[in-house]
């Protein structure tokens, strides 16, 4: 059996929480997670107005197109593959689909493009990206959309009182679609429980209320973390604290 490494205590169980907890978990990390939330009890309910939380939704955007930000736009293809292969084994086990590609059509504020959207449109070039991008205006690029089935999403939408009739330009991007969140961590929160992640949840035993802090005896007049405290009152020990919740 692999040697356990550190210990790492996360404190925030949204999909930032979770998906870093089984990334951990599966290097040997021991992990523990804490949220304030009964995540066990309330099953991550969007429709609980009391889960004020970023992850908890019905559905939320997955898109790559970030303008220049070109790292955002490989980190959001890393994670597609993920969810790609992820409901591969949901629908093996009779699972409904967590990510549905179903494209999106970002729509121009005029009926030209946008700055940001030509910079995204060369990112995605950069990245190999273009051919899954149709422009509305683009002739060629319809004719792509004919070919790969998409021309039906690029819709024409009047800019009103315009005298020549025009409609906004938009870019239809294929690789777009959305995810079923609150599922997502539905199923993430099993996940690490199931590999062996610790939970702790609730407003006393999982709210976080202060880190544990000793002398470093590496940089004099520094703080070394070793854990956290709740607040039930309850310490725990660990080698790394991350805070994934505000
Ligand atoms: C209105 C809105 C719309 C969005 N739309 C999109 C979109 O369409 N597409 C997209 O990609 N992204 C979207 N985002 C961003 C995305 O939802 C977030 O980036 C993501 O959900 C953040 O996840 P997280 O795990 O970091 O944080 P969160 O989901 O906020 O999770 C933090 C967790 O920490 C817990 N916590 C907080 N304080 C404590 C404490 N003291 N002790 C214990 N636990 C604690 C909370 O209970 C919570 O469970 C949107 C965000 C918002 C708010």
């Amino acid at each position: 059996m692999a040697e356990q490494k550190k210990s790492v205590a996360i404190v925030g169980a949204g999909i930032f929480g979770l998906s870093l907890a089984i990334a951990l978990n599966e290097r040997n990390y021991k992990v523990t997670v804490f949220d304030q939330n009964r995540y066990d009890q309330d099953a991550y309910e969007p429709g609980d107005d009391r889960l004020q939380v970023a992850s908890i939704d019905h559905n939320k955007i997955f898109r790559a197109s970030y303008g220049t930000k070109e790292h955002y736009q490989r980190l959001a293809m890393e994670s597609r593959e993920v969810w790609i292969s992820e409901d591969e084994k949901r629908k093996n086990a009779g699972d409904e689909e967590i990510f549905n590609g179903c494209g999106m059509l970002r729509v121009q504020p005029s009926d030209k493009l946008g700055a940001l959207e030509r910079e995204t449109l060369v990112n995605m070039e950069r990245n190999g990206l273009l051919d899954k991008q149709f422009v509305k205006s683009d002739m060629e690029d319809r004719k792509r959309a004919r070919g790969m089935g998409w021309e039906a999403k690029l819709l024409d939408f009047q800019i009103p009182e315009d005298p020549q009739g025009k409609t906004y330009e938009a870019v239809l991007d294929s690789l777009a679609g959305f995810t079923k969140c609150s599922a997502a961590c539905v199923y993430y929160q099993k996940t690490a429980a199931a590999k062996g992640v610790a939970f702790h949840v609730g407003h006393d035993e999982g709210a976080f209320d202060s880190l544990i802090e000793v002398d470093s005896t590496i940089e004099t007049g520094k703080t070394k973390v070793t854990g956290l405290k709740t607040k039930s009152g309850a310490t725990h020990v660990a080698d790394v604290v991350v805070i994934a919740g505000k």
